[in-house]
């Protein structure tokens, strides 16, 4: 069998479409200019790559981004002031605060001080809880793009599946474990104290792979048929210096075995980016109490 290529540019450019058509009748109908803040602490060469794709991102769909650099020895004090000024700023909708920060500066305090209404990585305590509890949340993104692209596979819904997730970041693992839950799967959870990964792996109808372990996920880790999702993004030096990206699942093997698979790249990675943007207008709309111009459910 080879499996089916989940394409994630594809499913992340009719988002992106979704989301420029939002942004305008937003623009036009309530006269609302969506707005994404991103706050950048340091220099790290990654996060900025990241802050400026956003950047490019927004402006392709309308909607206003505002880039708020400091430096990286700056106290989180600093930060909690930023923060402060852009909760209470009007023209932004959502704040993004670029992870990881530089040392010394809680990552967890900063994402508390955040207005949970503009909160739109959903990583204030406000919005992970109410994703647990089942309530309508802003939603972490790179989860929310999983969901979608399970959807399209599966579009006669996941109830009753058994998922397996490997991997319980706050970024990634726990929150998408809460969204398999609210689908109604059947959930296991894998992480690094976990006894024989490989056989709980095999019992998923459905297996996200969110470690950051290059191609640990082997084909005998699979039931046949199965929906895998690969969230992991590695680096991998090769012979020559230059570096080629690895996911989390070793992709020319597993490929023969599961049903659906997503590719690194182009596969989770683009979705996380759109469902940044369709959070942002999700907050602009609900903060003006209209209606999410872009529902994740369509
Ligand atoms: P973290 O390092 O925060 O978490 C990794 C998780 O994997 C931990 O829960 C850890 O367990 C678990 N783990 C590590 N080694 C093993 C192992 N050998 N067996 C089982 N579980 C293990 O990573 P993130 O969640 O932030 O990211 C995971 C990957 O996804 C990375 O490659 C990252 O780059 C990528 N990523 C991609 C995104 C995208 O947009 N495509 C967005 C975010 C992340 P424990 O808790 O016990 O330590």
């Amino acid at each position: 069998m080879t499996a089916r290529l989940i394409d994630g540019r594809a499913v992340a450019a009719a988002l992106r479409a979704r989301v420029a058509d939002g942004a305008a009748r937003l623009r036009a109908r309530d006269g609302v200019a969506a707005g994404l803040a991103a706050v950048l602490v340091g220099d790290d060469p990654a996060s900025q790559l990241y802050v400026r794709s956003k950047r490019r991102a927004c402006d392709e769909v309308g909607v206003a981004s505002f880039e708020h650099r400091l430096p990286a020895d700056s106290g989180i004090a600093a930060v909690l002031d930023l923060v402060a000024r852009l909760n209470s700023d009007e023209r932004v909708d959502g704040i993004l605060v670029q992870l990881p920060l530089p040392q010394g500066i809680e990552t967890r305090r900063i994402m508390a001080a955040l207005d949970p209404a503009k909160d739109v990585d959903g990583f204030h305590p406000l919005n992970v809880g109410r994703l647990w509890g089942g309530e309508p949340a802003l939603v972490p993104c790179t989860p929310q793009g999983i969901l979608m692209l399970l959807k399209r596979v599966h579009p006669e819904g996941i109830a009753g599946r058994h998922a397996v997730v490997l991997g319980r970041s706050a970024i990634v693992g726990r929150p998408v474990a809460a969204l398999l839950l609210a689908a109604d799967c059947t959930l296991t959870m894998i992480h690094s104290r976990s006894r024989d990964a490989a056989a709980l792996c095999r019992g998923g109808d459905i297996v996200v792979a969110a470690t950051g372990r290059p191609e640990m996920v082997k084909a005998d880790w699979i039931k046949p048929g199965a929906t895998v999702i690969d969230v992991g993004i590695s680096r991998i030096p090769g012979a020559d210096s230059e570096t080629r990206l690895a996911g989390d699942v070793d992709y020319a093997a597993v490929s023969r075995i599961a049903g659906a698979i997503t590719p690194v790249p182009g596969g989770v990675g683009p979705m996380t980016i759109a469902c940044l943007l369709r959070n942002t207008l999700a907050a602009a709309a609900a903060r003006r109490g209209l209606a999410d111009p872009v529902p994740i459910e369509d």
